[in-house]
């Protein structure tokens, strides 16, 4: 299989781990859309939200959590958290991710130009 994603969970494709269990991994995005512009993924290869599965309700929450103490540890005051699904979704990367964005300057930086993917 040729996912990016997978690539970077087997250090074939490097990346700046910032958080890791076995669950999950999170690392920056590439091409940042904000100041602070962090992707938190499953280990697993899950495709999107339009696949989960109710036996997937646990790495969902591992994400979340993750995307929560990253945001507390860059300290944070307000983010947004994103799930691109399907390509009309803006889904570009076929491996579930979350997009956590913050670390603008002021309240309403955000809004302004805001898009993911
Ligand atoms: P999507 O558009 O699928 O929601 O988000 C995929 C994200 O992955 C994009 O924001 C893109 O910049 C990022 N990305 C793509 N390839 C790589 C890579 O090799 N390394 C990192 N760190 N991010 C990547
Ligand atoms: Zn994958």
């Amino acid at each position: 299989m040729d996912c990016i994603f997978c690539g970077i969970v087997q250090r074939a494709i490097p990346a700046t781990v910032v958080a890791e269990d076995e669950r999950i991994m999170a690392f920056p995005d590439i091409h940042p859309k904000a100041p602070v512009h962090i992707v938190v993924i499953p280990k697993q290869h899950i495709e999107s939200i339009a696949h989960l599965e109710e036996n997937h309700s646990d790495v969902i929450a591992a994400i979340i959590y993750a995307a929560k103490r990253i945001a507390a540890e860059k300290k944070l005051e307000g983010y947004k958290l994103v799930f691109n699904v399907g390509r009309l979704g803006g889904q570009s990367v076929d491996h579930l991710h979350l997009h956590l964005l913050g670390g603008w300057a002021k309240p309403g930086d955000g809004k302004k130009g805001f898009n993911v993917g």
